[in-house]
């Protein structure tokens, strides 16, 4: 099988979307507990603009919240694929719970596994998969799409570093115990100078901020991070100095193809919704179901949710096949977000003037899509990449 990268995949001759033993297992195990456990407390969440803390220890329980994270450390060993399957079944229930599990896992695990050093991860890989929930914050008020203009900077103190500066949008902040955090160390040396950095909630001169009353994703915590001259050990930057702008993109690189798990998720959320709907509702003697306009658009918006998962499912096993990915993983998630924000539209107006209360599911997941577009990279910064491929750049 060919792809944007030219690559040739060992797999070549299988479905992508064809799950081995034990992806079936664990996708089937992730549907059950997300509609069994989570789909009844939905809408008390999003009301709450909290999420349960016992379903997050469930998460944990289940492994959920360590699926790359080598037994060693008491994580499941999985492959990205699963955590793709994760964020989906999860965000077909609720796109926050999908977050949560999405940064967790393809971001600051994924990004400790490559890069801390064996003493960091005997340190921090067994909480990541016991109880500590994780965050990753580098965007900052005056640096989102432009990430490495972060102003927060980390002086050398001898046997610590002193970190000052805010980051902004931080999701799972709230609850987070842990932060992979990027601070210039050598602002002379420009981006060069972005260094990573393990910082302990508890850490002096560290603070959680103000979280957003947001559109969308409301259970999901998103806030704001005060560092003070916050003390931080020489033991706690990872990677190299300097070193941090390679794992920030690295890392988004690898998350944004679960953002577009995300966005699957959700879009099959509403496709089923609508499904369940317009088998009971009547109109002019009929279940609208019977129409078939009705039945054309349930077709286009499978049809689109099939398209964009075979972009996510193809750049997440490019990526564990140790393939190049990222344009691939930027058409997944740009497509997906697209795709899933049109998917959450449709339905609501598949359900009529129902769909638009709060008494029927579809509102929320439409105001759930619209980050899709904005968070790991806007739908530019994913064009941007895409066309630089094409155009050579
Ligand atoms: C709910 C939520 C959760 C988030 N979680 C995290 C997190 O956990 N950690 C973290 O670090 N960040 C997080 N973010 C931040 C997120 O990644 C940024 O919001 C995103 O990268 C966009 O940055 P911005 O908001 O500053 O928008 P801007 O960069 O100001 O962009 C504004 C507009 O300008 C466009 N634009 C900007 N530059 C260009 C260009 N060169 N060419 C064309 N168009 C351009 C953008 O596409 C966009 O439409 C989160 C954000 C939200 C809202």
């Amino acid at each position: 099988m060919s792809s944007v990268s030219g690559a040739t995949v060992s797999t070549a001759g299988h479905a992508l979307t064809v799950l081995n033993e034990e992806e079936q297992l664990f996708q089937s195990t992730v549907r059950r507990f997300a509609r069994e456990a989570i789909a009844p407390r939905v809408r008390e969440m999003d009301e709450a603009g909290l999420f349960a803390r016992d379903l997050i220890d469930q998460f944990f329980d289940l492994g959920l919240m360590a699926i790359e994270i080598p037994e060693e450390y008491g994580g499941q060993g999985g492959t990205f694929f699963q955590c793709v399957l994760a964020v989906e079944e999860l965000s077909a229930v609720d796109p926050s719970a999908g977050v949560i599990v999405d940064v967790q896992n393809t971001i600051v695990n994924n990004a400790l596994i490559r890069w801390a050093s064996d003493e960091q991860k005997r340190q921090y890989l067994p909480r990541l998969a016991s109880g500590t929930v994780a965050s990753y914050a580098l965007s900052e008020a005056g640096s989102g799409s432009d990430a490495f203009a972060l102003q927060t900077r980390a002086v050398d103190a001898g046997d610590h570093y002193r970190i000052t500066g805010r980051k902004l949008w931080i999701t799972n902040a709230a609850e987070a115990g842990l932060f992979l955090l990027f601070a210039n160390a050598n602002p002379e040396a420009g981006y060069k100078g972005i260094t990573a950095f393990l910082i302990e909630r508890g850490f002096a001169g560290f603070a959680v901020g103000r979280k957003e009353d947001k559109l969308g994703l409301r259970a999901s915590s998103t806030c704001e991070l005060i560092l003070d001259n916050c003390r931080v050990p020489k033991s706690n930057l990872m990677g190299a100095h300097g070193g941090g702008y390679k794992i920030a993109i690295e890392t988004l690189n690898e998350g944004r193809i679960a953002i577009g798990a995300q966005m699957i998720g959700l879009a099959r959320g509403a496709l089923d919704h609508a499904i369940g709907y317009v088998r009971q509702r009547k109109q002019f003697g009929k279940t609208i179901g019977e129409f078939q306009a009705v039945q054309f658009d349930l077709a286009k918006m499978a049809t689109e949710i099939e398209a964009a998962r075979l972009l996510v499912y193809n750049a997440a096993r490019l990526r564990d096949a140790g393939l190049p990915f990222v344009t691939e993983a930027a058409m997944a998630k740009y497509y997906s977000s697209e795709i899933a924000e049109k998917a959450a539209s449709r339905a609501i107006e598949i359900f009529g003037g129902v769909g638009i209360t709060k008494d029927y599911p579809v509102e929320k997941l439409y105001r759930d899509a619209k980050i899709g577009r904005i968070y790991e990279g806007t739908t530019n910064i994913q064009l941007m990449t895409i066309a630089k491929k094409l155009l050579g750049r």
